[in-house]
């Protein structure tokens, strides 16, 4: 086990907000060198351990209490809520607040040749994705019922591979849309990075660092604005 007097943040190994969450973190004054091979590292500054893992395991590490801090994105935050919500299991967290990068949005997206009108143009058709608890969530509620295609990678291909008659997947610029032959047709959620922090209740020194953390981010991002 690792030393409970420590906080633990979880940030995304590799991927589109590992640079930020590291620069985020760096610009409230935490000092620590990243040695890729290792899922940990200790700053030298401050008693604060850095987990690098996937996105993915994030909000369940957080929710569990394994980690203190996470910073991810509030697709998969979300994602994960409805998940363990339908199946049971723990689901709370703070909230701490959005972070100034890693936009993004779910979109629903057809081919461009597919005739969409609105959300009932999807009847009975098959959707990949990899956000299948959101998808459920806005159909559901437009009373539309479609076929699920689970996917976690190369969504956008699985149109043009016959996998799938539609997709809803993470969209930045559409340029990967485009390149697909897919057109956005509903947006379905929109998402920023952001940070949580577990339920746990914390000794009064790592409360302090973390509120002492929080006041440094909110100051690093205000003086961007
Ligand atoms: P991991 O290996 O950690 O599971 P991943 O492939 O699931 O990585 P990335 O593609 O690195 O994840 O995206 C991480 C997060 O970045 C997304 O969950 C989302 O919040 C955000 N993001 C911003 N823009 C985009 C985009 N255009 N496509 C995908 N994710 C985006
Ligand atoms: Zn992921």
């Amino acid at each position: 086990m690792n030393d409970n007097k420590r906080l633990r943040i979880a940030i995304q190994k590799s991927g589109r907000l590992s640079k930020e969450s590291m620069k985020l973190l760096k610009g409230c004054g935490v000092k620590f060198n990243i040695d890729e091979r290792r899922l940990i590292a200790h700053s030298d500054n401050m008693p604060i351990d850095l987990l690098r893992v996937r996105d993915d395991d994030i909000p369940g590490l957080v929710m569990d209490g394994v980690v203190d801090l996470g910073i991810l994105g509030e697709n998969v935050l979300e994602e994960e809520q409805l998940e363990r919500q339908s199946t049971g299991k723990p689901c709370t967290f703070d909230k701490l607040r959005q972070l100034d990068f890693g936009s993004c949005r779910l979109s629903i997206a057809m081919p461009q040749e597919f005739e969409y009108s609105d959300s009932s143009s999807l009847e009975g058709l098959r959707i990949a994705s990899s956000y299948p608890n959101l998808l459920n969530r806005f159909l559901a509620a437009k009373q539309v019922s479609y076929l699920d295609c689970m996917l976690k990678g190369s969504v956008e291909v699985a149109p043009r591979s016959g996998l799938a008659d539609g997709i809803c997947d993470l969209v930045s610029t559409g340029a990967t849309l485009e390149a697909n032959g897919l057109v956005e047709s509903e947006v379905i959620f929109r998402s920023k990075a952001c940070m949580i922090q577990s339920p746990i209740a914390q000794a009064d020194d790592k409360q302090a660092l973390i509120d002492k953390i929080l006041s440094r981010i909110n100051g690093v991002i205000r003086a961007k604005e």
